[in-house]
């Protein structure tokens, strides 16, 4: 992309609303509009890192055997009355008539369609185990909408409905949820910690909300330091492998992490004393299994083999994909703006013009540009007339991991800059070089 002919409405001043880094440098970026409280429009930039969270959740998602699908974001409120939760969700919910008087809303989760749709569609245990899965605008109509994307009103989430036939085989869907989430969270260049959690509205027993390190964080947090050094890394994982699923959930869940919700004095107090942090957390993700809850008031059941009809036993499973916008950013970015890791970059390099217009420098600029998306790399071209000053300014500001700088100088020399957005060095070296680097 040609930075001419892109649209990057970068903000000059600091946004007097925005009380957080993220919130901050996203508005400043120009990678969100607000349009009214707690709901944005997504500009080219934010849309696009949005859109690579979203294809990470999916390439995850469907590796641990997960079934893509897409539901509306407008649901019938009777599929609510079925649960009892269109009285009980309360002021989030954000209810609409349509113009024949039926009661609508705008979904805030989707265990009650889901369960619909299966109800419709599955009989038997033949068809288990199943999981379904969407990526969709939710909307809560948050008392304190803030912090940007990061608690917002309108927002995207990934949500995931596992329907298997008995605990045993619902406790293996959570598990694979907890190891794919890991494994999303780490591509990302987070770490998200699992903690034990309550669980509140959407109801159940066992649940596990994901929480990233930050200061700015809502949640506050205590767990053992040793939870910090595990890594998933390249590890191959066989999804259908129960005990080695389970086995890497035993891992994550051993050392002590809990939010001041479920937290315990007691058992905190027993690990050494150096092991205990205690900071604030930003919630990335949640896990629930919950049984029976909707499968048995709105009638999922299915057939056993020895001919006995038994409600599913469900779970659900979310990530969230804005959120994580800002929390990325929450822990990846300094003074002079945002510093993206490389699996979630808008752009994997800029390209730096220090003499627009100079045919020499142009032409080198081409080449480069050419030559790294001849390696399937995308790069920003900043080809404005504009000062250098102000070139390093706007590319420091949207955080692509690397620069690479192209002025008359260098050229004589045959060489460019490459410079590294996290660590600052640069390096001077023949353009094929930094092409073959960013490789
Ligand atoms: P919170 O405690 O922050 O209100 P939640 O526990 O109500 O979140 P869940 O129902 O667990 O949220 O939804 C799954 C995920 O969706 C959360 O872990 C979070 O990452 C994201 N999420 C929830 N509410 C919002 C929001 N208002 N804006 C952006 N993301 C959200
Ligand atoms: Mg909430
Ligand atoms: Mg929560
Ligand atoms: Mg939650």
């Amino acid at each position: 992309m040609r930075l001419s002919r892109y649209f990057l409405p970068v903000l000059k001043e600091t946004p007097a609303e925005a009380q957080i880094a993220s919130h901050r440098l996203m508005l400043r970026a120009g990678m969100i509009k607000q349009q009214a409280a707690g709901i944005y429009s997504w500009l080219p930039l934010g849309f696009k890192v949005l859109r690579r969270l979203e294809n990470i959740v999916h390439e995850e998602q469907v590796r641990a055997g997960h079934i893509p699908m897409l539901m509306p974001t407008l649901q019938p409120a009777d599929l609510w009355r079925e649960s009892g939760r269109y009285d009980d969700y309360g002021e989030e919910m954000l209810r609409i008539k349509d113009r024949g008087g039926r009661d609508l809303l705008y979904g805030p989760t989707n265990e009650e369609m889901i369960t619909d749709i299966f109800r419709s569609h599955v009989g038997s245990y033949k068809d288990l185990p199943l999981t379904l899965y969407h990526i969709q605008w939710k909307f809560r109509d948050e008392i304190r909408p803030r912090f940007g994307v990061m608690r917002g009103r309108e927002f995207f989430m990934k949500d995931g409905y596992n329907f298997d036939l008995d605990y045993e085989n619902a406790m293996h869907a959570y598990n694979r949820h907890m190891v794919s989430y890991l494994r999303t969270y780490e591509r990302m260049g987070l770490q998200a910690i699992p903690m034990r959690a309550d669980s509140g509205p959407i109801g159940g027993d066992d649940t596990h909300e994901f929480l990233v390190l930050a200061e700015t964080g809502e949640s506050e947090v205590f767990y053992d330091s040793e939870i910090t050094g595990l890594k998933l890394g390249d590890r191959e994982i066989d999804y259908d492998n129960w005990d080695e699923v389970a086995g890497i959930c035993t891992e994550w869940t051993t050392p002590y992490a809990r939010t001041d919700e479920t937290h315990d004095e007691a058992l905190f107090d027993a690990i050494p004393e150096e092991r205990r942090k205690t900071s604030r957390g930003i919630e990335v993700g949640q896990i629930f299994y919950f049984g029976t809850k909707y499968s048995e008031p709105m009638g999922a059941v299915v057939t056993t083999d020895t001919g006995e009809r038994v409600p599913v036993h469900m779970g659900s499973h979310g990530i969230g994909v804005s959120r994580l916008v800002g929390a990325i950013i929450e822990a990846n970015h300094d003074e002079n703006g945002i510093i993206w890791p490389e699996g979630v970059t808008p752009f994997h390099a800029g390209i730096v013009n220090l003499r627009q217009g100079d045919a020499e420098t142009d032409a080198a600029c081409e080449r480069l540009y050419a030559a790294l998306e001849a390696e399937g790399l995308e790069p920003l071209y900043d080809d404005r007339e504009e000062r250098a000053g102000a070139k390093f300014a706007t590319m420091d500001l949207i955080g692509l991991p690397w620069r690479i700088t192209v002025g008359p100088r260098g050229l004589k020399n045959g060489v460019v800059e490459l410079t590294s957005r996290r660590t600052g060095e640069s390096e001077e070296l023949a353009p094929e070089l930094a092409v073959a680097r960013l490789r």
